[in-house]
């Protein structure tokens, strides 16, 4: 039998259920935050992720799936969404719109060779936001807002914002310089990777798996005191701004982040989650003011952040939290002889455009097993539509729950159910 491949899952049952209700609640909150939708391609040429993620990233050294097309063109299928959509907002020219900034979010599934364990895969859904043309720290606050809000909304409580800084690009410059300088004694105590970081971007040093707890590491300088004036500026008044909007945050001088294009703040929102080890990390995110730039675009400022719907869902599992509490239906509609099965039909069609959530029996099931599969799909009614009531056009309603019957005429039978049936929070997302 084929199987799916390695690092990838299947979707189906329950957790499709939860996947819609995590996306649409995502897409509502979006709205309200006034953020548009965009959406990239799946695969993009090479160089796009070489010049935007990084050369010297795991990503793109070692974890995209890369292939050579019949054009002959070398072509990644994304890693992240962040350099396709800068891609996008540059040639579509979005920098010149007056209505700055611009503000968009995505979600879809990225792709990256890594080892699978559990909440990591190889292919996994991200939910992002991307913002463009505000180099105010207020842009920063928002940002890491909206994950926090939404995990709120979620009812998650186990949330931590990690925050560090790193700078603008003097800043960034000044430190490299010195890292250059406290390294080069040490090099050869380093792995083969941080050997080439070291001439790519020593800052990855910093972020290395195999060397992380040598003193070499722990003794190199801090970022923190390379900060200029400006950039100090910038990341106290994130720190104000979070404060004001009640988000508590801890600071965390290592935290570098993955990806190479990162100025100024830099974050992480973590769920607490026991045994999940590096896996519960939820989202991370932070300021990109020199990759509009890199790409080839009009120097733009920007920030943004992804979120992975894979952890997210075990981080809701891990605290018990249903996000579907009744997976209830309205209306069951039985038809109890062949020839009554069109007018039925129509009448489930009518509902289900009325906005009821309608199903119909299918396989011809007896009265018995149609009422037992009524409770199977939890329906609150049940519509029964024989000879007589097609002849009548006067319809029998049994309430699933109290067994209450009525007689309903066709034209009264959506007001009816607009009285009886109230809208919960599902239908209203
Ligand atoms: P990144 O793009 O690496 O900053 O990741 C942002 C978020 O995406 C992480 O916090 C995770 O929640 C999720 N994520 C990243 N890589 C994976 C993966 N291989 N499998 C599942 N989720 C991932």
């Amino acid at each position: 039998m084929i199987q799916k491949p390695k690092g990838t899952y299947d979707v189906f049952d329950i957790q499709g259920k939860k996947i819609q209700y995590l996306e649409k609640l995502f897409a509502c909150l979006m709205e309200k935050y006034n953020y548009e939708y965009m959406r990239t391609p799946l695969f993009e040429s090479s160089e796009l992720f070489h010049r935007g993620v990084g050369d010297s990233t795991d990503i793109v050294t070692k974890e995209t799936y890369d292939f050579i097309d019949r054009g002959n063109r070398n072509m990644t299928l994304r890693p992240e969404g962040t350099a396709g959509i800068v891609r996008s907002f540059i040639e579509n020219k979005m920098y010149g719109r007056a209505s700055s900034p611009v503000k968009c979010w995505y979600t879809g599934p990225m792709y990256r060779y890594e080892r699978p364990q559990s909440g990591r895969y190889r292919e996994f859904y991200q939910m992002g936001v991307e913002v463009f043309g505000s180099p105010d720290p207020i842009m920063d606050a928002e940002i890491i807002s909206i994950p926090v809000q939404f995990f709120r909304l979620l009812g998650l409580k186990g949330i931590k914002v990690h925050l560090n800084s790193l700078g603008d690009q003097e800043s960034r410059k000044n430190y490299k310089k010195a890292l250059l300088e406290y390294f080069e004694p040490h090099i050869e105590t380093l792995c083969e990777d941080c050997k080439n970081r070291y001439q790519k971007n020593p800052l990855r040093i910093l972020d290395c798996k195999i060397d992380k707890d040598k003193d070499v590491l722990r003794n190199a300088p801090k970022l923190k005191d390379y900060l200029n004036e400006e950039s100090k500026k910038h990341y106290e008044a994130v720190k104000k701004y979070l404060e004001a909007l009640q988000i508590p945050y801890i600071e965390d001088p290592n935290l570098v982040r993955g990806l190479d294009y990162y100025t100024h703040t830099v974050f992480e929102v973590e769920a607490n989650v026991e045994g999940f080890g590096s896996q519960n990390v939820l989202c991370g995110g932070g300021r990109y003011d020199g990759l509009v730039e890199t790409l080839g675009g009009p120097k733009t400022p920007g920030v943004g952040f992804a979120l992975g719907m894979e952890r997210l869902l075990t981080a809701l599992e891990y605290e018990k939290i249903d996000i579907i509490k009744n997976q209830e239906i309205d209306i069951y509609v039985i038809p109890l002889e062949e020839t009554i099965k069109p007018y039925a039909l129509e009448i489930t069609t009518s509902l289900r455009m009325n906005g009821f959530i309608t199903d119909i029996d299918m396989m011809n099931r007896n009265i018995k097993s149609n009422f037992k599969q009524a409770d199977r799909l939890q329906t609150k009614y049940v519509i029964l539509i024989g000879s007589e009531e097609t002849k009548t056009k006067t319809l029998t309603i049994k309430n699933n729950q109290t067994k209450q019957e009525y007689k309903i005429k066709e034209e009264q039978l959506i007001q009816f159910f607009d009285q009886n049936i109230e809208e919960d929070i599902h239908e209203t997302i």
